[in-house]
């Protein structure tokens, strides 16, 4: 059903706000009505033509109610056009070249594009199992600081790559950590993965203690030369952090771990994540705007 979209193929299709509205009316009740409040499966005609009105309890539900898009203050089409940049491009958009290219303001393409990140959660099929590595790097603080995992001015983030026969990297997965205390790292690392999975780490002394609960390999990682692979995805991502976002504040690195994370495993599936991710925005209640801009629940 979801073809990958062009430019051309998406301005044909999404020319006005009402083409955007008759995509998600579509997306909300593809298989007919059914009222959101009381289960009906009936409705009349609603005050405009994307409401429905329930002909048993009489709520009048816009197709934008109970959605992501809900308060969204832009025409629709320019929301579409913003998912459409941020998906159809490899690495994503700072949101100044977001609000330039779409006529909006940059703190309003921020906000649409925290909501888009909010979707960008893992599901089960992100989970890894098999061979994989997992190691710990710091990120940002660009002043001088201790080296080793010192936590001044820097933030910790814990990584996961997968191992495919052939050396390369299958899915990854990230978390910013408080710590590197052995509870933490196994929070995390079984949020990550599968429970068959065998986990390649370093020598470093935390790892020790899951040993005897986690399948966990310890190697001496002799100045980065073993887990060569995953050395190079830890650049990678810094290299994109800072390429696309410039600077990145404590309080959003989740977020942009869970785009970066989200871009990545879904790395040969471009061109269809423009869909999934609409899907993704109609099926979840938007968060308040006071979450947006803070710290949410760290893997929320
Ligand atoms: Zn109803």
């Amino acid at each position: 059903m979801f073809k990958g979209l062009s430019i051309l193929e998406f301005n044909k299709q999404f020319k006005n706000n009402d083409d955007c509205f008759s995509y998600l009316v579509k997306q909300k009740w593809p298989e007919g009505f059914k009222c959101s409040r009381c289960g009906f499966e009936q409705h009349v005609k609603g005050r405009t033509w994307h409401h429905r009105r329930c002909k048993n309890c009489k709520y009048d539900e816009n197709v934008l109610a109970n959605t992501v898009f809900h308060g969204t203050k832009m025409p629709l089409l320019k929301a579409f056009h913003m998912l459409y940049r941020l998906t159809a491009k490899k690495k994503g958009m700072s949101t100044i070249e977001l609000g330039y290219e779409v006529g909006v303001q940059q703190k309003t393409a921020w906000l649409f594009k925290r909501k888009v990140q909010q979707m960008m959660k893992e599901d089960q099929k992100d989970k890894i199992g098999g061979n994989a590595e997992a190691d710990e790097f710091l990120q940002g603080g660009y002043k001088s600081g201790k080296g080793g995992r010192s936590l001044e001015n820097k933030e910790a983030v814990l990584i996961v790559c997968e191992k495919l026969g052939d050396d390369r990297t299958g899915k990854i997965g990230l978390r910013h950590i408080d710590n590197f205390e052995a509870a933490t790292l196994q929070c995390h690392l079984l949020e990550m993965t599968k429970p068959d999975v065998c986990l390649t780490t370093d020598s470093f002394k935390s790892y020790e203690p899951l040993q005897s609960e986690m399948n966990i390999e310890m190697v001496k990682s002799e100045k980065g030369s073993a887990m060569k692979e995953l050395h190079k995805q830890i650049m990678l991502f810094k290299n994109w952090l800072r390429g696309i976002h410039h600077k990145c504040s404590k309080e959003h690195l989740h977020a942009y771990l869970k785009e970066y994370t989200y871009r990545f495993n879904n790395r040969n599936k471009r061109n269809y994540i423009f869909h999934e991710l609409i899907g993704r925005m109609m099926n979840n209640i938007p968060h308040p705007y006071q979450y947006l801009i803070s710290k949410c629940g760290c893997n929320a």
